[in-house]
C-alpha cells in the first residue's frame, strides 16, 4: 500500500488547485492568503474558475494574470463558450495569451437556468467542448484540461456517448481530464477502467472536494448531477451546529478519500479549494507533499 511507504519509496504526486474569482475585496484577501499557503507545496497549476457566459471574464483574467507573478506558480484560466460567439471566446483567449496565460480548462459551461436544462450553442458560437478545444489547438500552443463526469454527465444519453464525448475532447487535443467531484471512489475507479477501455490513454485527474460545509457542498453536488451516498451524509448528520466535530469528520473523510486512490495507484490530485487552504494543506501533508 504507498499510503504506507515512506514519501523517499512512494511515487510523488502531482497537484493542482482550483479557485474561483474572488467578488469583494475580503474574498480576494483570502484568496491571496490561501495562494501564498498552497504555493509552497509546489502545485503543476492553479485554476480559476470562468462564469458560465464570461460573468466573470475580467476577474478571472486579472486572477490568472497575478498568480504567476505573485506566487510563482503556473496558472490555468478556465473558459466556457455557452452564449458566446466564436469571436468573442477567441478574444478572450487572445487575452490569456498576452498575459502569458498557455493553460486552460476548457469547458462547454451551462445555460443561465442551469445544469441539466437543454444546452443551444451560440449560432456563431463553438458547439460542445470538444469543439472548443479544436479552436484554441488553432490559436496557440496551449496546455488544455477538460472535464469528466465520473457519474456520467447528466446530458449524457448513455454511457458509450459519455465516454465517447471525452475521447473527443481529447483527441482534438486536451491533455488531460479533470473528474467532476464524487463521493465515492468507486464510481471514479469504474469511469477510468470504462475509459481506459475505449482507448483513452491521458490522466484523468480526480476532482477533489472538501467539506466545509455538508450543507454547501450538498447544494453544489446536487446542481452538477454528483451524488451523495447515504453513507456519507450519514456522517455529517445533525453536526450543522457542531463546527468542531464537523470540520474533524470532514478531515477524515477526505483523508479516506485521497488515501484510499493513493493505494488504487491514482499519483495526480486536482483540489476544489473553495479559495480555503487548510483541508488542502492537510490533504497534500498526507499524500507526502509537504510546504518545502
Ligand atoms: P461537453 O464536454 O461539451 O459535454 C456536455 C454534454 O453534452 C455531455 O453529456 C456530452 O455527451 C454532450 N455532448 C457534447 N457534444 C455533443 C454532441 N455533438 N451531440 C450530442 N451531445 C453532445 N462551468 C463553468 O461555468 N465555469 C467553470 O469554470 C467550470 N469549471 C469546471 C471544471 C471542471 C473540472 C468540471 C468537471 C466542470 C466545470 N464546469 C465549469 C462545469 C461545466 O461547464 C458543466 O459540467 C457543463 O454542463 C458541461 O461542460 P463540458 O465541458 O463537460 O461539456
Amino acid at each position: 500500500r504507498p499510503s504506507r511507504r515512506s514519501a523517499s519509496q512512494r511515487p510523488e504526486v502531482q497537484l493542482s488547485f482550483e479557485f474561483f474569482p474572488p467578488k469583494t475585496d475580503a474574498m480576494e484577501a483570502r484568496f491571496w492568503e490561501s495562494i501564498d499557503r498552497l504555493a509552497p507545496l509546489r502545485p503543476r497549476f492553479v485554476s480559476v474558475t470562468y462564469g458560465a457566459g464570461g460573468s466573470t471574464r475580467e476577474r478571472t483574467l486579472r486572477m490568472v494574470s497575478q498568480i504567476k507573478g505573485r506566487s510563482g506558480v503556473d496558472a490555468a484560466a478556465h473558459l466556457t463558450c455557452v452564449g458566446s460567439s466564436k469571436d468573442d471566446v477567441n478574444a478572450v483567449v487572445e487575452g490569456y495569451k498576452e498575459a502569458g496565460i498557455n493553460r486552460i480548462v476548457a469547458l462547454r459551461g451551462d445555460p443561465p437556468e442551469g445544469v441539466g436544462q437543454p444546452f443551444t450553442p451560440h449560432p456563431e458560437g463553438y458547439k460542445s467542448a470538444a469543439d472548443l478545444v479544436a479552436g484554441l489547438r488553432r490559436i496557440g500552443d496551449f496546455d488544455i484540461s477538460v472535464a469528466a463526469y465520473p457519474e456520467m454527465h447528466p446530458q449524457s444519453l448513455d454511457w458509450d456517448a459519455d465516454i465517447d464525448n471525452l475521447k473527443r475532447k481529447l483527441d482534438a487535443g486536451a491533455q488531460r481530464a479533470i473528474t467532476q467531484m464524487f463521493f465515492d471512489n468507486a464510481d471514479y475507479l469504474r469511469y477510468v477502467e470504462r475509459a481506459r477501455k475505449a482507448g483513452i490513454t491521458a490522466p484523468i485527474v480526480p476532482g477533489i472536494q472538501p467539506i466545509h460545509s455538508f450543507k454547501q457542498i450538498s447544494g453544489f453536488a446536487a446542481k452538477c448531477g454528483a451524488t451523495i451516498p447515504d453513507w456519507f451524509a450519514e456522517r455529517f448528520e445533525g453536526l450543522d451546529d457542531d463546527p468542531d466535530t464537523h470540520a474533524l469528520v470532514a478531515s477524515a473523510v477526505a483523508a479516506e478519500q485521497v488515501m484510499e486512490l493513493l493505494d488504487e495507484g491514482v499519483t495526480q490530485f486536482h483540489f476544489y479549494t473553495l479559495n480555503r487552504s487548510n483541508h488542502v494543506l492537510a490533504l497534500a501533508r498526507l499524500l507526502g507533499r509537504r510546504v518545502s
